[in-house]
């Protein structure tokens, strides 16, 4: 791979990928739209380097991805933008619509149009690459068989059911036009950078910062869980030897139910930063009403890709959750830089005082 062209690049796992692809040598061009989860600081050891462009936009925004393909060329389109969060997606379903869903399309048509004009040789080697999430396949009971890349998509969530259609137009894309995509469905990622909306970091900044740490329901709920650096060389290895038009799970064999993870968190912080009155942090945990049409169990089968491609996870879930917790403590800069403004305002409105 020589230039890429990433969506959504300022996100968690989109500038995790860049900061690999560009520490490998690549040239990367990031066109994010900096909605409240994309953040700059995330890309700030690459900001200068002679490899790295920024475009701020969006993907839904036809007139800019006429310009920017021609203009850079890349050898890949590696689609990371979405809205992200089901929560948000409970309140808000129809900008899911308009960037999962419209965007992903409005994107799709740019790229194949510009695809077309390609001669021979870049044409058949450029890909599109989606990244994609296990919840597309719906919810799973304890004893259920873990999702396969042949389970049918039955999405919960307004933020699933736009993935899924996502994933379809993609897969359309390759079927009705012949454009050379692959798609990824992984399972939970958590690692540094990542908004703390999400479970991982919400429990922890609450946690250090004497507030409640609020579980849905029972806390019985299980996720798959994958480091975001295991996702990222798991998306480049399909990108670069993927199988043109196929799909591939991702997923860490980490399954974990909530309040497994909330109580580790806090046993890891109160080793690490203990409380001033020597209580253990398990003292905040309360139990908040479920969250609407609440999956219960995702698991992932990523056999395809550790027997086609030879990838295999490499963080182990309770050292990779500890260096997690690590980097929150130390990076108070990049805390206070997201926590001010428009995402103070959401929680505010939605969860009140939470
Ligand atoms: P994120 O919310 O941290 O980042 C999303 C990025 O996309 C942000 O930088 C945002 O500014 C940008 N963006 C949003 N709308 C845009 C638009 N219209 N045009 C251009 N940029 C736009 O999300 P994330 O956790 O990094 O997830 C990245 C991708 O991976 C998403 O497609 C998500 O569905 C998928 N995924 C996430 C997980 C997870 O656990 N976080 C798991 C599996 C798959």
């Amino acid at each position: 791979m020589k230039t890429l062209l990433v969506t959504g690049g300022a996100g968690f796992i989109g500038s995790c990928f860049v900061l690999q692809r560009i520490a490998a040598g690549d040239k990367v061009i990031n066109l994010d739209k900096l909605t409240y989860s994309g953040n700059l600081m995330n890309l700030k050891d690459v900001e200068s380097n002679p490899n790295y462009v920024f475009i701020h936009g969006d993907i839904g925004d036809e007139k800019l991805l006429r310009k920017v393909l021609p203009e850079y060329q890349p050898d890949a389109v590696v689609n990371f933008a979405a809205e992200s969060h089901v929560d948000r997606s409970i309140v808000d379903p129809d900008s899911f619509v308009r960037t999962n869903v419209m965007g992903t399309s409005i994107l799709l048509r740019c790229v194949k149009d510009w695809w077309n004009t390609l001669e021979a040789e870049k044409k058949s080697a450029f890909r599109f690459h989606h990244i994609s999430t296990d919840e597309v396949f719906g919810t799973l009971s304890m004893t259920d068989p873990a999702f396969t890349e042949e389970t049918k998509f039955a999405p919960n969530s307004p933020y699933s059911a736009s993935k899924a259609s996502s994933d379809h137009f993609v897969r359309a894309f390759h079927e009705t036009y012949g454009l050379p995509t692959v798609i990824t469905n992984c399972s939970n990622n958590y690692g540094p950078r990542q908004f703390p909306e999400k479970l991982i970091p919400l429990m922890t900044l609450n946690a250090i910062q004497g507030k409640p740490l609020p579980i849905y329901g029972s806390g019985e709920n299980i996720r798959d869980w994958l480091h975001v650096e295991d996702h990222c060389e798991a998306i480049y290895d399909v990108l670069t030897r993927g199988r043109v038009g196929e799909t591939y799970n991702v997923g860490g064999r980490s399954e974990r139910n909530n309040i497994t993870i909330v109580t580790k968190i806090c046993e890891i912080l109160d080793e690490l930063r203990p409380r001033k009155d020597g209580k253990s942090y398990k003292e905040q945990i309360t139990h908040v009403a479920d969250r609407l049409g609440h999956d219960l169990r995702y698991a992932i089968d990523c056999s395809k890709i550790e027997r086609e491609l030879g990838w295999t996870p490499k963080h182990k879930f309770e050292d990779g959750l500890r260096e997690t917790i690590e980097w929150y403590l130390n990076n108070s800069e990049w805390v206070e830089s997201i926590q001010t403004g428009e995402y103070k305002n959401w929680l505010k409105t939605n969860y009140g005082s939470r």
